[in-house]
């Protein structure tokens, strides 16, 4: 049995690790969802008032959004520095409407209803939060797994990838506020959990398979190679040896990202046969990071060895 029709295919029992945050899962990108539904509204504006002038934004405008919804009555700003409604929680989208109405305005929402809760900033595996409110964003996996596209992902903060191919939820998860926060109604933007491709099904997807499924997706401006890569670290932190083909299979990548990926990922599942078939890679191998990566990979493998 196989699970996927990937140009390598995937057997069923490996393909289970790695997980995507929510607001990415569907076929659709939000910003196209949340423009259509913006322009309807922006369609009824003009009903009432012909001749007015309107634009809508999502994340499409050097504007604040989340600080004009909370001015707008629509929450307050949690510690994990989400706005946050005490009806939907935090798992929403944020758009606006921009009008040359003079519309009367609603009150901004003063009070906080985080309380002494500190569970988004205790559940971080990166410690993003400096404090509460404030995130650096660059120690962020949100940040890793999706901005930054063309380098490799510091050494120290790979572990703390865990299983997040792309993007995190983990500070939104753990939130009571989302506790009871209604399930979302638009069909594009949700997937099954059985139709979202693993992370050993992004190791061995080629180009074709990439855009065929995630063109119209947030992962696709993320691009293939550096969601390979992502994928190769989030089956290095599995430490589940069954991975290993499918790692050492990826060696050999002739994208650099996804080679030190690998090699990094073989490191932390791999045996003595993966030791040799790393020292066999080093004959060939010019690129001084790649050759560091080896070294670091041969080096976790031997501490693993009997008398290591
Ligand atoms: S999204 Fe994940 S990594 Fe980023 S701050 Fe929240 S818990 Fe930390
Ligand atoms: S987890 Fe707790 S502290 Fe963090 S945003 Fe939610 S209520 Fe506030």
């Amino acid at each position: 049995m196989t699970a996927t029709c990937y140009s390598q295919t995937v057997p069923d029992n490996l393909s289970q690790v790695g997980r995507i945050a929510k607001y990415a899962q569907g076929e659709s990108d939000y910003h196209d969802v949340v423009r259509k539904m913006l322009k309807k509204l922006a369609d009824y504006l003009h009903e009432l008032s012909p001749g007015c002038v309107t634009r809508a934004v999502v994340d499409t405008a050097p504007l604040l959004e989340r600080d004009y919804a909370r001015l707008s009555g629509l929450g307050w700003f949690g510690k994990n520095t989400m706005l946050i409604n005490k009806r939907k929680g935090s798992n929403f989208f944020i758009g606006a409407v921009l009008c040359d109405l003079d519309l009367p305005a609603d009150l901004p929402f003063e009070s906080s209803h985080c309380g002494t809760c500190t569970r988004c900033l205790d559940v971080c595996p990166t410690d993003a939060f400096v404090k509460e409110h404030v995130l650096d964003a660059r120690r962020c996996i949100s940040y890793f797994t999706i901005e930054q596209r063309d380098e490799p992902i510091p050494l120290e903060f790979r572990p703390g990838i865990q299983d997040w191919i792309f993007g995190c939820d983990l500070c939104q998860e753990v939130c009571p506020w989302n506790r009871h926060a209604p399930a979302c109604r638009q069909p594009q933007l949700v997937a099954a959990s059985d139709q979202l491709p693993s992370a050993a099904d992004f190791l061995v997807m080629n180009d074709e398979e990439f855009r065929e499924r995630f063109k119209n997706s947030p992962l696709w401006r993320t691009g293939r190679i550096a969601m390979a890569r992502n994928a190769a670290i989030v089956l290095g932190n599995s430490g589940n040896f069954r991975y290993l083909d499918i790692l050492e299979n990826s060696l050999q990548n002739e994208s650099q990202l996804i080679r030190g990926a690998a090699i990094w990922a073989v490191g932390q599942v791999g045996n003595q046969s993966s030791w040799e078939k790393l020292q066999d890679l080093t004959e060939s191998e010019t690129d001084q990071e790649i050759l560091d990566e080896i070294r670091l990979a041969q080096e976790e493998i031997t501490k693993r060895l009997p008398g290591g």
